[in-house]
């Protein structure tokens, strides 16, 4: 079996606005279906980044993968990581001020990863297996996600005629916050909360975090991410306000920037008896990071996620390493469709060692978006089902993504920009400032 064919499907989605430190979601957001095409006629496909950068990036790689036998994994990586970026090596650790999807430091991850979710989905489908067991077999037959809450303004994504229903309406106090938790709660079923923070004054997001330990009790483990906007000061008061509300399989997620940062709070917190743990999906992103992190104790708990990680032999590689360590392991998430929704389920189900529930955006976006072949991928008790099919276990209609190809060409924007979104929609002065408090 060899690749014969690649082609690349840059698509849009719908997506409310919502808020987090690095600004507003745009309207739609960018994504990339990828189809690999072989000599004995089957296709993989996988779902990664959207806009110009990932869609070169990929096009660049089509001599590497052309002609290619998809068994042939660790060649594929070794031709696509053979060039290190002399530059971005020399800019340091720039995840703090990127969104995840622009790091120069794990570019040529990201575009094996979008081939080789791609390439296990053909292997998967030549032999008649789920992804999940190519790669030893799996360790759970479902995997549990998180309520992945978000403030938000007024809306449900896209624009005009092509707007969507918002469901939750604004969410920017903690009472509509606990609206939006109780609503996405009955809907999925999720048994853990993350709120993404970093949006209003840190005492009105404690106060949050607080009105959702009163309304779920601690059978409902939070956490709380907001993205580096706080201090070293700062994230030592929150962790010392919120040590109880955390306690019970919480977490809090990049609290401020760097390594050296979280390790102070964890040290300052550590002095007080707080035990909560640090996680990170800003200053652990790559495998070399990952000693340094257990090293200083600057995070208790890497995010994993196959998109920027190289894929899900990487990610599985990740949760061995941080069983080894003694790191917890949860998973990362952007906003996607049901392909990378698969691809995270499947990454999931292949790691023993994954403690928490996995991060995921897929409640944001809707069914008239979903380029998955029978619509919306469904969950139950919150945790999605490995199907009893072969590769990933889903395949494209193709009406759909003509749809998300036609919506991308309509709007003027190729690269995701929070920023520019928040001046133009609620503050035509606001900076991403870090931190902000
Ligand atoms: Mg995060």
């Amino acid at each position: 079996m060899y690749i014969t064919g690649l082609k690349l499907h840059p698509i849009a989605i719908a997506d409310p606005p919502l808020r987090s430190s690095y600004g507003l979601h745009a309207p739609f957001a960018l994504r990339t279906i990828v189809e690999l095409e072989t000599t004995g006629g089957l296709t993989g496909i996988s779902e990664t980044y959207g806009g110009d950068g990932p869609l070169a990036a990929l096009e660049a790689a089509r001599e590497h993968v052309l002609g290619r036998d998809p068994f042939q994994l660790t060649g594929l990586m070794a031709s696509l990581t053979a060039e290190t970026d002399a530059a971005a090596v020399a800019g340091g650790r720039t995840q703090t001020y990127l969104v995840p999807g622009e790091n120069p430091l794990d570019r040529h991850m990201r575009t094996f990863a979008a081939l080789e979710i791609a390439c296990l989905d053909l292997i998967g489908k030549a032999v008649g297996k789920p992804v999940c067991d190519l790669l030893g077999g799996r360790a759970r037959d479902q995997v549990a996600f998180s309520a992945y809450l978000f403030y938000k303004h007024a809306g449900g994504g896209g624009v005009g005629g092509d707007a969507r229903h918002d469901e939750y309406g604004e969410v920017l106090d903690p009472t509509a916050m606990v609206r939006e938790t109780r609503q996405m709660i009955a809907q999925y079923g999720f048994h853990e909360i993350k709120l993404k923070g970093g949006v209003l004054d840190p005492a009105t997001e404690v106060a949050t975090i607080q009105a959702l330990r009163r309304e779920f009790g601690p059978s409902f483990p939070l956490r709380i991410d907001p993205n580096c906007a706080w201090s070293v000061e700062t994230s030592v008061a929150v962790g010392r306000a919120l040590q109880e509300d955390l306690s019970g399989g919480g977490y809090l997620e990049d609290p401020c920037a760097a390594l050296e940062g979280m390790a102070e709070v964890r040290r300052r917190l550590m002095a007080e008896g707080n035990l909560t743990p640090l996680a990170s999906n800003v200053a652990v992103t790559c495998l070399a990071d990952v000693p340094a992190a257990q090293r200083l104790d600057a995070v208790q708990i890497v995010l994993s996620d196959p998109h920027y990680w190289g894929g899900l032999r990487q990610v599985q590689t990740l949760g061995n390493l941080c069983g080894v360590l003694g790191l917890g392991l949860s998973m990362h998430s952007n906003s996607h469709l049901g392909v990378s929704l698969m691809a995270m389920t499947h990454a999931a189900a292949a790691c023993p060692h994954l403690t928490y529930a996995c991060d995921t955006h897929y409640p944001w976006q809707t069914a008239q978006d979903e380029v998955v072949a029978g619509g919306r991928i469904p969950f139950v008790n919150g945790c999605v089902q490995i199907p009893a099919k072969p590769g990933l276990g889903v395949d494209l209609d193709y009406d759909q993504l003509a749809r998300g190809r036609e919506r991308y060409q309509k709007i003027p924007y190729r690269k995701r920009d929070d920023e520019a979104e928040m001046r133009m929609h609620v503050d035509p002065d606001w900076k991403r400032i870090l931190p902000r408090w």
